[in-house]
């Protein structure tokens, strides 16, 4: 269950499939660099409190360092590790220049207040400005990090190097340099990818019924586009509860619900599961989009799914893997399924160096192609090979992460 472990074992397999070069697997075992520091924070109260933050820089063979901070009370190491392995291999799956990094504090947002959490996000770019740049790595938003922290995080950047450097980070705000559809961007590109896979399938939307478990802004964002496609979605599931209703959920009441009340328990004419029975649901689709290690061998073999669109980074085990190969459940991993995020994170970095910005719909296009090109190489890639889509996607990334290291 150590998503670094976890990590590793899915590049070996790629690996000795395509018998990768020994020097450049040992150089992928592990992150080219690993920083560690105490934020000190002056809390409301007037007292200072500190929290560890982390950043680690996997590899930037294919360009500049790339990838999200997460601010959770179960940061740990393994698991940035893991996450900036995972962002090494998606940049290279979607063919976008980039390498992988990522970042964490150990904190739970959710009972700082809105000053201190801007004191903790300035403190984390003091600690780590010497190795992030917009020419040598570029943070964006995770887990509870959201465009307000990345203003921040830029401004704090621009203060210490004397001129506005908006290429820094992305998941910005549209008036701080972000990008036209960012904030749909994870999810746009995990729907782009299912519906080349139903197709694939020959399976039609209005016959589908789906679970979501996480509903920030991959889960709720991917239930509202699937809603608006005709899926019925039966299951939803934030941090506090999980919501059935065989019938089907009304998204926009559910999303409205959600703001008004900051979680879906109690949601009108819905019944209250556990997160056992949701991954055991009589559903064609699940959709994981919160945390690691969520589809673990304990529970593999109660799903009755046809299709698992992996949206959160890491949610299935390498010994769930396999269990879901021979019960024939196809698996769309992270790797590609939620590599929209980092394309679009890609498109407004480059609109920031150029300062050229495109139109919503001229982002979205874009993305749309490069999400159908990826599914299509991937898909390939594993017919080509006959092995699951995870490791298809990892041969796809390793064999574009050699040729530049090369
Ligand atoms: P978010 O902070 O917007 O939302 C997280 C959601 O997960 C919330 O609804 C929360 O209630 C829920 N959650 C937390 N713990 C849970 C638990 N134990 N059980 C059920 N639900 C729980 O975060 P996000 O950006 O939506 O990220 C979710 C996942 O998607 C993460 O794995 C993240 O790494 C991945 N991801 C996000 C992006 C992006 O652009 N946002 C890109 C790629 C991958």
């Amino acid at each position: 269950m150590n998503a670094y472990q976890n990590a590793l074992k899915q590049l070996t397999t790629a690996a000795e499939i395509i018998n990768l070069d020994k020097k450049i697997l040992k150089k992928l075992n592990q992150p080219d660099k690993i920083a560690q520091a105490d934020l000190s924070v002056q809390m409301d109260n007037g007292q200072e409190k500190k929290f560890l933050a982390y950043r680690v820089q996997y590899d930037n063979s294919r360009g500049p360092y790339k990838g999200g901070i997460r601010f959770h009370h179960e940061v740990n190491l393994d698991e940035v590790k893991a996450l900036s392995l995972w962002m090494a291999i998606k940049c290279a799956v979607v063919d976008i220049p980039l390498g992988g990094a990522k970042g964490g504090v150990v904190v739970d947002p959710k009972i700082l207040s809105q000053l201190e959490i801007e004191q903790l996000s300035r403190a984390w770019v003091r600690a780590f400005q010497n190795i992030i740049g917009p020419d040598k790595d570029i943070p964006a938003p995770d887990v509870y990090t959201n465009p307000q922290i990345m203003a921040w995080m830029a401004d704090e950047y621009s203060k210490l190097v004397g001129q506005k450097t908006l290429g820094v980070v992305t998941g910005k705000p549209l008036d701080q340099g972000g990008s036209q559809g960012r904030d749909k961007a994870t999810a746009k590109g995990g729907f782009y990818v299912l519906t080349e896979a139903i197709k694939q399938l020959n399976l039609k939307p209005e016959n589908l019924t789906v679970a979501i478990q996480g509903f920030g802004n991959a889960g709720s964002v991917m239930a509202e586009l699937l809603f608006q496609a005709g899926y019925k979605i039966i299951a939803l599931a934030d941090s506090k509860s999980v919501i059935y209703n065989p019938i089907g959920f009304d998204i926009d009441k559910v999303i409205e619900y959600k703001k008004q009340n900051k979680a879906l328990q109690g949601f009108a004419g819905s019944k209250e599961i556990s997160i056992e029975d949701f991954f055991a649901l009589d559903v064609d689709i699940v959709i994981p989009a919160a945390l690691e290690n969520q589809i673990t061998a304990d529970n593999v073999n109660d799903i009755k799914a046809k299709i698992i669109l992996e949206l959160a980074n890491g949610p299935v085990t390498p010994g769930a893997d396999q269990i879901l190969q021979q019960k024939g459940i196809v698996d769309i991993p992270d790797v590609l399924a939620n590599a929209g995020g980092v394309t679009v994170s890609y498109f407004e970095w480059k609109q920031n160096l150029e300062d050229k910005y495109l139109s919503e719909e001229e982002v979205n296009q874009k993305l749309k192609e490069k999400m159908i090109t990826a599914w299509q190489v991937v898909w390939q890639t594993a017919e080509k090979y006959k092995v699951d889509l995870r490791t298809a996607a990892f041969i796809t990334a390793l064999e574009r992460i050699a040729k530049a290291t090369k």
